[in-house]
């Protein structure tokens, strides 16, 4: 039974710290952690393969070099598209915004007859800001507009530190679902259609085979980075294409391998830093925008879309490991159980690294994060316990049960501090030791009973207490006897004090419902008198030799053998 109560305790404790911790989550506080570590998670893996049909065809800044500033002529364009028409591609795209007519419009009279020819070019459109709307879109201008193969949006939105995580994989304007051109060209490419459309997933079907491309935030994809810039696709440079491509129009042999444009898709682009949309990617600092939309087809068509645990997953997850350490901590061996919790981090990361691997996210930090809060809860819990404890049997070990003051052990153990003092500093530290007896007390047991014999030490006790100051210490000496320890006192003021006592006692009223009680004690006062010779006992002896005296002399008195 007291087991079943503990083991809900820790239950309803752990779910506790693990509901602060999604609920502080649910604020967004822990964002910038929660991407971080989604991050490493990328770096940690690396690289993984990618669609080699996915081609880039990069204007770099040497590209640049070669045949000036940008915008290029867009003659340029009209020969690239024929080229690679002619290489065999399948699709080609243009990462280029063309919303305005050229300075030459025979260029785009060239470049719109080219699109026409080939019949397999993409351009994009972009959506003016946050708004998704068509009419304010900016466009290809008509005559390039025409004859393409396919359009899309370009737009992506950087998380709030500037890092790419998600591409919206559509629009929806006024019901009608509009693809980004990632997914446009993917669907083409790979023939297939959208069969399903939740706010969780979008599900597309060819005649081959189907992908689950699940979703954040309605209409988002989470970009399953695949590898550095450098090391993932095929690239080619712009200048080297259409040299080439010339070549192959004069039957002279050429100096690249095209055979890979055959059947592919071409991303065409502006790659050059500091030019074009250059952004931070969770695996490069620096990655081309083209890149993100590369990603996304051969993740579309490889059927690799990162999948993402719900909410359900994911705050199990908090809950399971912020509820662990309540089971198995209890502050008695603290490095083992810091080695264990060591280890199931350890464990539950490793084992998010693998579920990553087969792409699919769990939001691991949060769960890691209640791991070490409840730890830290119980930690700390048990910590203040056990000090509090140790508090309370150090007040047990030095105070006498019945009358609440100290007893003997504690009050020699501070005379001895109090005369290694004293010694230390002969001048001006002295102190007296007052030595109490109950007058006649017997007679109290023996006529009242052990009872109300309790009551009048108790009283006497507390009148005790209230006679002096907070820096002395009062202690049960044995049986009915007490004794003052009065610090940085001479003889004169503990007379004095002592004989303040003795009047407090015998004017305090000591009463139960039956009887009043005449109490009063005698006192001999003893006084430090410096050097090596006098010690704590000759003190002691001298106090109780002055309550002797007291005792003879009649009662109720106090006496002292020091020089007055
Ligand atoms: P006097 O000191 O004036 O000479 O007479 P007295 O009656 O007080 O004599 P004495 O000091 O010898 O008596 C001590 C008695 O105190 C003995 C014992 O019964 C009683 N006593 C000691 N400790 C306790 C206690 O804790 N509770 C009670 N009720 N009585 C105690
Ligand atoms: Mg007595
Ligand atoms: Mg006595």
């Amino acid at each position: 039974m007291k087991r079943k109560k503990k083991f809900l305790l820790n239950l309803a404790l752990g779910f506790f710290v693990s509901t602060i911790l999604i609920g502080v989550s649910g604020q967004g506080y822990l964002r910038r952690v929660e991407a971080a570590g989604y991050d490493l998670l990328f770096r940690l893996r690396g690289f993984s393969s990618f669609n080699p049909s996915i081609l880039i065809i990069q204007i770099t800044d040497e590209d640049l070099g070669a045949v000036g500033r940008w915008p290029w002529d867009r003659t340029w364009h009209a020969t690239m598209a024929m080229a690679l028409k002619d290489m065999g591609a399948r699709s080609v795209y243009f990462d280029i915004i063309f919303s305005e007519p050229s300075r030459e419009p025979e260029s785009d009279m060239a470049f719109a007859e080219a699109i026409e020819r080939a019949g397999n070019v993409y351009l994009p459109f972009a959506y003016q800001e946050r708004s998704v709307n068509r009419e304010t879109a900016l466009w290809p201008v008509p005559e390039l507009a025409e004859n393409l193969k396919g359009t899309g949006s370009i737009n992506v939105y950087p998380d709030i530190d500037g890092v790419i995580r998600t591409m919206p994989l559509f629009f929806r304007e006024a019901n009608e679902v509009y693809p980004h051109i990632a997914l446009q060209i993917a669907m083409d490419y790979g023939n297939f259609d959208i069969t399903g459309i939740s706010p969780e997933r979008i599900i597309l079907t060819s005649p081959e085979k189907k992908v689950k491309a699940p979703l954040v935030d309605g209409n988002s994809t989470r970009i399953n980075w695949l590898g550095k810039w450098k090391d993932t696709f095929t690239h080619f440079s712009y200048v080297e294409v259409i040299a080439n491509y010339r070549k192959l129009l004069s039957g002279e042999p050429l100096d690249i391998d095209i055979r890979p444009i055959k059947d592919s898709i071409c991303l065409v682009a502006v790659t050059a830093i500091g030019l074009y949309d250059i952004r931070p990617t969770p695996l490069e600092a620096e990655y081309p925008g083209v890149g993100a939309i590369a990603t996304v087809i051969s993740t579309l068509l490889d059927g690799k879309m990162l999948s993402v645990a719900g909410p359900f997953t994911n705050y199990a997850l908090v809950y399971f490991l912020g509820t662990l350490p309540f089971f198995f901590i209890s502050g008695k061996k603290s490095l083992r159980e810091i080695l264990a919790v060591a280890l199931i981090a350890v464990l539950f990361f490793f084992v998010t690294v693998k579920l990553f691997e087969n792409h699919y996210l769990i939001n691991y930090v949060l769960a890691l994060g209640a791991l070490l809060a409840s730890y830290t809860v119980v930690a700390t819990y048990h910590f203040v316990r056990v000090s509090v404890e140790r508090q309370k049997f150090f007040q047990m070990a030095v105070t006498d049960s019945l009358t609440g003051i100290a007893n003997v052990r504690y009050f020699m153990m501070i005379l001895n501090t109090e005369y290694l003092l004293a010694k230390r500093e002969p001048e001006g530290r002295g102190f007296c030791v007052v030595m109490l007896d109950i007058d006649h007390f017997k007679k109290f047991n023996d006529t009242y009973g052990h009872a109300v014999g309790d009551y009048v030490l108790k009283g006497v006790a507390d009148v005790l207490k209230n006679s002096v100051r907070s820096s002395d210490i009062v202690a049960r000496y044995g049986g009915e006897e007490m004794v003052v320890l009065l610090r940085v006192t001479d003889i004169r003021n503990a007379m004095r004090v002592a004989e303040k006592i003795r009047g407090n006692i015998e004017r305090f009223d000591f009463r139960d419902e039956k009887n009043h009680y005449k109490v009063t004690v005698s006192a001999g006062v003893s006084q430090y008198r410096g050097g090596e010779e006098d010690t704590v006992e000759t003190i002691m002896k001298r106090a109780d030799a002055g309550l002797y005296e007291a005792k003879e002399n009649g009662r109720n008195r106090v006496e002292t053998l020091e020089k007055l």
